[in-house]
């Protein structure tokens, strides 16, 4: 018997359906999952007690998949096969990535597909085959789904990620298709700083600008947004990709091996003393001094004592760089320190004591630091993720993001026409008219870019299309009004219209270095984790089902006209393509399914036709035309 239900006072009668949905911070470093539970965000631990799970994926040869801290032992003794920092890579080509020559991996860059001049995205070759970094963040946000559905008991109805502010459309692409590949809904894609904010519950703070600051282990990002009438509008982003907290443990690295005599070390030893470096900036977050102590593969063995005084001298100008991109980022929303009301610190290296006092002195306040700087992040995230799902009711909020780099469409001389400026606010809709060039001019090939640069060559080319049909004019005289939208993910939709014909033409920008549809399908198939996968399963029965009704229907067939239409040789045949179905029908193998099922099909065209020829006659016979016109 069904328990009854009883609401809570104050509730409707019906009861409260909680649709389980959760926040993901896919971190370069490290990444988490939360969800709002009875009322509170919460970080759901994985079966050790740990929130944080180290954005590293390594690939054995025998095909075993690592994540985590599992995969992170792994990175010394094989590099190449442990990716970290993936996120980096995400809806990159190597030649956006620069230089990689101090970096484990062996690239892999495909070529581009079909007219698209853009490079493809770059690509990792490991023991386990070529992985995309899409297939590689997947991997990650998979065991965060399959963490996240054993804590809540159930299926997740959708999940918000985060990304940083400054990602491009291909990068959040890239982020949207990982996460479709690891079996997620995403609900939206939320700016990393707005989901800070919103975890410190600005959004129900007095209006005013707010500054984001947050230095992670390879990043650092800062954002200014602004609150006003309970929406956000991110003013400005920037900050250094390649400054973070392993910065911080490579000083401590130097100063051990300065301090030991040591030049040159093998590889192990690096990682082990890069490993002893950080644990010691860890330590002096709380302590005054520490001690750092290994034994080298040599044999040597380093013992030092560490403070945090000396620490603080030989970082603090890495804390000045953190402070050069804060002062750009003002000067971008035309504001000064002083115009900002509220400071949020995000990262886990936000909580080295000499960054919090060079950021409260800076802004002449105390930073907000209550929450965990490493989880503010994901807290934020699941918040709107219970929004979005629709368990909190009530207002729907509209987070305001920028574009964090303008978008705009090629013009004669291979100049960037911008459309929609840098900074401007999503979702967000602008449209200019253009003209052909040449009389009679009936086609207009539009280029899609995004960047700064006034030379197409320098911006990045996001998409190519035609408008076709234009009506013959003199040069100058068609009207062709293009428009871009952007969505509330960031993403790009670009229409074109000829104004006198209404002749349409409109493409959503699928960047080249995001994947096809195809492509997302190709890898659903490929992934081993998948192949026992609902989908697959799904497919293989919905196969097996056509091709079962497809036998009777051909046996039926047979058995009423065989006969009568077909010679002997040609009933053979068909007998011989049913054979083959029924061959392979109970197997597992959906795609010979699909041959055989296609084989029959073909096999049997010619005796459907003289069928179909038949029935058209019966019907016919006794019927005068009159009739059948009626
Ligand atoms: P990301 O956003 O890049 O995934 P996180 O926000 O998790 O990164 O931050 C990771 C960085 O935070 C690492 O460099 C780590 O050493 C540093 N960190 C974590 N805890 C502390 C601490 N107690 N003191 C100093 N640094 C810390
Ligand atoms: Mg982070």
């Amino acid at each position: 018997m069904a328990l009854l239900q009883i609401s809570e006072p104050g509730l409707s009668a019906a009861p409260h359906q909680h649709r389980l949905a959760v926040g993901i911070d896919l971190g370069t470093t490290n990444s988490l999952v939360a969800t709002v539970r009875s009322g509170i965000s919460t970080v759901l631990n994985d079966e050790q007690g740990c929130a944080l799970l180290p954005s590293v994926v390594h690939y054995a040869a025998d095909g075993e998949v690592l994540v985590g801290q599992a995969a992170q032992e792994e990175q010394s003794a094989y590099p190449h096969n442990t990716i970290v920092s993936v996120k980096r890579f995400m809806g990159r080509g190597l030649k956006d990535v620069g230089d990689v020559s101090n970096l484990p991996y062996r690239f892999v860059e495909t070529s581009s597909s079909g007219s698209g001049q853009a490079p493809g995205m770059l690509q990792l070759r490991t023991a386990a085959g070529v992985k995309s970094p899409v297939e590689v963040s997947a991997e990650i946000l998979r065991v965060l789904r399959v963490r996240a559905e054993q804590a809540l008991g159930g299926e997740l109805v959708g999940a918000v990620i985060t990304v940083p502010a400054y990602f491009d459309d291909a990068q959040r692409q890239a982020t949207k298709d990982a996460a479709k590949l690891a079996g997620l809904n995403v609900l939206r894609l939320l700016n990393e700083p707005t989901a800070a904010a919103i975890a410190y519950g600005l959004d129900n703070a007095s209006e005013g600008v707010y500054a984001v600051y947050d230095l992670g282990g390879g990043t650092f990002d800062i954002s200014i947004l602004r609150l006003s009438k309970g929406v956000f509008e991110v003013l400005a982003t920037n900050g250094d990709s390649a400054l973070g907290g392993d910065d911080f443990d490579h000083r401590i690295y130097c100063w051990l091996l300065e301090k030991n005599g040591l030049s040159a070390l093998p590889a192990p030893d690096i990682r082990s003393l890069l490993t002893h470096a950080r644990a010691a900036k860890e330590q002096l977050t709380d302590h005054l001094e520490t001690r750092a102590t290994a034994v080298l593969s040599s044999g040597e063995v380093i013992d030092n004592v560490l403070t945090r005084a000396e620490f603080h001298e030989m970082s603090q100008n890495l804390v000045q760089r953190t402070l050069q991109a804060l002062r750009r980022a003002l000067r971008d929303a035309k504001l000064t320190a002083q115009d900002v009301k509220g400071v949020v610190m995000v990262g886990g290296a936000t909580r080295m004591p000499h960054i919090q006092q060079a950021v409260g002195d800076f802004f002449g306040q105390a930073p907000l630091n209550n929450l965990d700087p490493d989880k503010v992040v994901a807290l934020g995230a699941a918040i709107q993720a219970n929004v979005l799902a629709g368990n909190r009711g009530g207002d729907d909020w509209l987070l305001l993001d920028v574009i964090p780099l303008s978008l705009g469409i090629e013009t004669m001389g291979g100049l960037v026409e911008k459309i929609v400026p840098r900074n401007s606010t999503i979702p967000s809709a602008r449209a200019q008219e253009f003209t052909t060039y040449k009389d009679g001019q009936t086609a207009m090939s539009i280029h899609v870019v995004q960047g700064e640069r006034e030379l197409v060559s320098d911006c990045r080319s996001l998409a190519k299309f035609e408008l076709r049909g234009i009506p013959p004019m003199v040069a100058g005289a068609a009207r062709i009004r293009v428009t871009f939208q952007v969505d509330a993910d960031g993403l790009l939709s670009v229409s074109a219209r000829e104004m006198s014909s209404g002749t349409e033409a409109s493409i959503v920008v699928k960047p080249s270095y995001g994947l096809s549809d195809d492509e997302i399908a190709r890898m659903l198939q490929d992934s081993a984790q998948y192949a026992r996968d609902d989908m697959q399963a799904r497919a293989l029965r919905e196969q097996q089902t056509e091709a079962a009704q497809l036998l009777e229907a051909v046996d039926n067939a047979l058995q009423q006209d065989g006969e009568a239409l077909l010679d002997a040789a040609a009933q053979a045949r068909i007998r011989t393509s049913m054979e083959a179905l029924r061959a392979v029908i109970g197997g597992s193998d959906h795609q010979a399914i699909k041959r055989a099922v296609e084989a029959l099909n073909q096999a049997t065209t010619e005796f459907a036709q003289k069928r179909m020829d038949q029935s058209v006659k019966h019907a016919l016979t006794g019927h005068k035309l009159s009739d059948l016109e009626s």
